[in-house]
């Protein structure tokens, strides 16, 4: 039986940690710094066998050099990258992946958008989406276009809907704010914003969160099913009262008014 736990780093990064306590080790996903991981692996009397990374960005990489200092044995995983170092693996779109122990399998699914090299994990119910696909929103396009982002979101969007996502950050209330404004009268968004302020204000992570749920409440996984409240939304997202009839257009538009966006 596998554990999953989100430890909290840096600012507001979770770096995920599948563990198999029987087996005592453990995986690591996107250690942006070493010393939360080292913590919990020798609270739980854990060994350290592989790391995945899905972007070559420092708060999700910064951290394995240490963790291979302490677990030289310890295989990386990460995409076509020269800005990543330390990968024992380059992994490709639609590759699996098999890691022995903890025994766990994934699929790799490019994700181009945030980083045009961006890659995803897919396996054992999970998720590892890094900083393409939050709860509630979605990442910036610092390499990638609308189109390509677009596209990487429609890919995990139709992943099994029980399908638990492990994004790399905590941002699920202040993108409650913005998807609030977009779907002022969306129900489970409404639900999903009070469940995320309970567990925040009881200290605890708001993810995993469930697929099902983000595609009834995630505005970015919504482009072909907004409707429209030409009251509430941003008008760069409207042509003469209408949601933009592109979906690209649409998704850019949605994009570009969540980057000027302020709760
Ligand atoms: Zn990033």
């Amino acid at each position: 039986m596998l554990r999953l736990s989100p430890l909290p780093a840096l600012a507001d990064n979770y770096i995920w940690l599948l563990a198999d306590p029987g087996l005592a080790t453990a995986l690591a996903v996107d250690p942006g710094e070493a010393a939360p991981v080292l913590q919990a692996l020798a609270a739980q009397e854990l060994t350290l066998t592989a790391i995945l990374l899905t972007h070559h960005h420092p708060d999700h990489i910064g951290g394995t050099g240490e963790l291979l200092a302490r677990f030289p044995d310890a295989r990386v995983y990460a995409p076509e990258d020269d800005r990543i170092p330390h990968a024992h693996r380059r992994v490709h779109d639609g590759e699996r992946i098999a890691i022995e122990s903890p025994a766990a399998q994934f699929q790799v699914i490019a994700v181009p958008g945030h980083t045009r090299t961006h890659v995803a994990y897919h396996g054992e119910g999970l998720l590892f989406c890094g900083d393409t696909l939050f709860s509630l929103g979605c990442g910036r396009l610092f390499e990638g276009t609308p189109a390509q982002m677009l596209s990487s979101l429609d890919r995990l969007a139709s992943l099994p809907e029980d399908t638990r996502v492990c994004c790399g950050h905590e941002y699920t209330l202040a993108n409650a704010a913005f998807a609030q404004r977009i779907e002022p009268h969306n129900e489970a968004l409404r639900m999903r914003q009070q469940q995320a302020r309970t567990l925040r204000d009881a200290g605890e992570p708001t993810l995993p969160s469930l697929l099902v749920d983000e595609r009834a409440a995630n505005p970015f996984l919504r482009v072909d099913v907004l409707s429209v409240d030409a009251m509430a939304a941003p008008p760069e997202l409207l042509t003469e009262g209408a949601w933009l009839s592109d979906r690209v257009a649409r998704f850019a538009a949605l994009r570009a008014a969540k980057d000027g966006f302020r709760a």
